[in-house]
């Protein structure tokens, strides 16, 4: 067992619904902990240039679009094999095949709209935690 750092975002879907909160309870119960934390509304340049792994997907314009309609949590998570750890509490992409339990099939409204994003390996939980935070903004404890 190794103690990692991710990348999570809080998507605009579950701000608006009021469910940040019982996410970060969530993800706080699993024993990860919450290292860094804002709140923003990511501007277009920041949203594509987020998502340009998917530049060429027919859902890229809709993602960035969505994305931008209205504010995020950007998060650090801390513990035990964080990445996956961060992944499965997450769930599936699409929240229809989400596992009871996790944050998409709780939260979820459609395979767009689906509460959280995490980091899927080590070198994009690195790029993805240096495009929001300085080293100096995530307090580990
Ligand atoms: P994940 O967020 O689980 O890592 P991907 O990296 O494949 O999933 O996709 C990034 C995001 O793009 C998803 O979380 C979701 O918001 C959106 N997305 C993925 N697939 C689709 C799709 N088929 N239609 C619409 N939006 C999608
Ligand atoms: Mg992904």
């Amino acid at each position: 067992m190794a103690i990692q750092k991710t990348f999570g975002i809080i998507k605009p879907d579950a701000v608006r619904k009021k469910v940040a909160g019982n996410i970060i309870s969530k993800i706080e119960d699993s024993g990860l902990s919450v290292v860094a934390i804002k709140k923003l509304h990511l501007t277009k340049a920041q949203a594509q240039a987020f998502y340009a792994v998917h530049k060429e997907k027919g859902f890229y314009n809709e993602l960035v679009d969505f994305m931008i309609s209205g504010p995020v949590f950007v998060m650090v998570l801390e513990g035990n094999e964080a990445i996956t750890a961060w992944r499965t509490l997450m769930g599936a992409t699409n929240p229809s095949n989400a596992a009871d339990g996790t944050l998409r099939k709780l939260f979820a409204s459609s395979v767009q709209e689906n509460a959280v994003h995490g980091s899927d390996a080590p070198e994009t939980a690195a790029q993805e935690i240096k495009f929001f935070f300085a080293d100096t903004d995530i307090i580990s404890a």
